[in-house]
């Protein structure tokens, strides 16, 4: 093989590394920007659960505590459904980033093309 041979493939290596490891940076951006959605999914949820449980028991507190006030609690139950939508929205990109999914039955991360859970066994 001649000097210019090898200089070509020495550039055509070099050229695929660059390609991976841009590709591998490019999925660690997003893969910190699904987790900070994803984290602030989980907390807006949180926020949601709080301002339920501080409603009732004020309601409770002072003495008004009936079913006219359910309304209010159904809408935020509603917001919570709608982030829990989106939450699961982001848990899916992030399992198609690392190339995993969920067991049907248990719900371990498992490798996308495994037929079989390695925890409860169940055909995928
Ligand atoms: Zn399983």
């Amino acid at each position: 093989m001649s000097i210019g041979d090898k200089l070509k493939i020495l550039k055509i290596s070099l050229e695929d590394g660059a390609e991976a490891a841009a590709k591998k940076s490019q999925s660690l951006v997003e893969y910190s920007e699904l987790s900070i959605s994803m984290a602030s999914c989980k907390k807006k949820i949180d926020e949601v659960y709080l301002k339920i449980g501080e409603r009732i028991y004020r309601d409770f507190k002072e003495g008004d505590l009936n079913i006219s006030n359910i309304r209010e609690i159904l809408e935020y139950c509603t917001e919570i459904n709608e982030l829990e939508r989106e939450l699961k929205k982001l848990k899916k990109k992030m399992l198609k980033l690392k190339n995993k999914k969920e067991c049907r039955s248990c719900g371990r991360l498992i490798e996308k093309k495994a037929q079989y859970c390695d925890r409860c066994g169940c055909k995928q």
